[in-house]
């Protein structure tokens, strides 16, 4: 059965896409402070933290033409505050100390970059310690979730403070929304983009073990963005393999605290002066399951970074982790 293939060389496996990995730097984006009660629960209701707001750029390499691509996830705090809307500048006001520099251009620096070198700049969500200054970023395309642009043109009504955002924060002719990860991408959507070389950001949202809804930005294994839902709309995650045996989570706001994810606390509530739960996520619910996605993640041996990961930042053993700093 089967013997007149047996002079047949066996069909060579698909161009080995799990040996693709990319680079990913953390960058200095800037600290500020929070009361401890909007992450967790219980807490005090005293206690403040000071909190980086990490940036990371990622480079992919074609392994055909050599052509990197180089991203930077998320842009961290404006290093002009002056610049934040009004509200966002009085709700500045209660997160201090606060210190906007370095900012992720001169992390970039540090490194020998400049944002003409950046390709792609794109947001884990649009909050305003994340959405930094785009202005600086005068060639990239900028890349958002999907609801994310809604989001920016005012749509919904977010309790808290911090939930303002800015109609011309993005250039809308370089910037790209994702796909909904809840419907199926139309072929009309996906033909231009996946024609040419470089990241594929409108194909269908796949499964890739325990995530549900990912897009393998290379069709090679090394970066998928991750559906991550409940922080806010749009927001998104990155899985990155940065070696043969190692794989870094970039959660963004998914989580804000290491005692969540051992399950020493959870996710804290608190009320507004108007007497509203608040909740540091949009979408408690959901910002739990995805969290359970991420614990399972790491107990896989997936090394997580919070963009607020001040446990991360402190390890002294990450300090070469930083852009420049090898
Ligand atoms: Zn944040």
């Amino acid at each position: 059965m089967g013997s007149v293939f047996m002079n047949k060389a066996p069909p060579s496996p698909p161009e080995s896409a799990s040996e693709a990995t990319v680079e990913v730097y953390a960058l200095q984006a800037g600290h500020f402070t929070l009361p401890e009660r909007f992450f967790v629960h219980p807490a005090s209701e005293t206690a403040r933290r000071t909190v980086p707001s990490l940036s990371f750029l990622i480079v992919h390499q074609d392994p055909v033409t050599s052509e990197k691509t180089r991203i930077v996830f998320d842009l961290g705090l404006r290093r002009d505050v002056k610049r934040y809307s009004e509200p966002i500048q009085k709700h500045v006001e209660t997160r201090q100390p606060m210190e906007t520099l370095p900012d992720v251009t001169k992390s970039l620096a540090a490194g020998g970059l400049s944002p003409d070198d950046i390709d792609y700049v794109m947001y884990s969500h649009v909050h305003w310690d994340h959405v930094g200054e785009p202005r600086d970023f005068a060639k990239s395309t900028f890349v958002i979730g999907n609801g994310a642009k809604a989001l920016l043109h005012g749509a919904g009504s977010l309790r808290g403070s911090h939930s303002f955002f800015e109609a011309d924060l993005l250039p809308s002719d370089r910037t790209l929304e994702l796909p909904n990860p809840y419907e199926e991408v139309d072929e009309e959507t996906k033909k231009p983009q996946s024609e040419g070389k470089g990241p594929d950001f409108f194909q269908e949202w796949k499964s890739h073990e325990n995530l549900p809804r990912v897009l393998d930005l290379f069709h090679d294994g090394s970066l998928y963005i991750v559906d991550a839902p409940g922080h806010l709309p749009g927001h998104i995650n990155i899985l990155a393999k940065t070696g043969p045996m190692t794989t870094v989570y970039l959660a963004g706001d998914a989580c804000h605290d290491r005692r969540i994810m051992r399950n020493e606390r959870k996710i804290g509530e608190w009320l507004d002066d108007h007497g509203h739960i608040c909740c540091i996520h949009a979408d408690k619910k959901l910002a739990e399951q995805t969290i359970e996605r991420i614990q399972k993640l790491e107990s896989d041996g997936v090394e997580v970074i919070f963009a607020h990961d001040f446990e991360w930042e402190e390890d002294v053993k990450n300090q070469s982790r930083f852009f420049g700093q090898a």
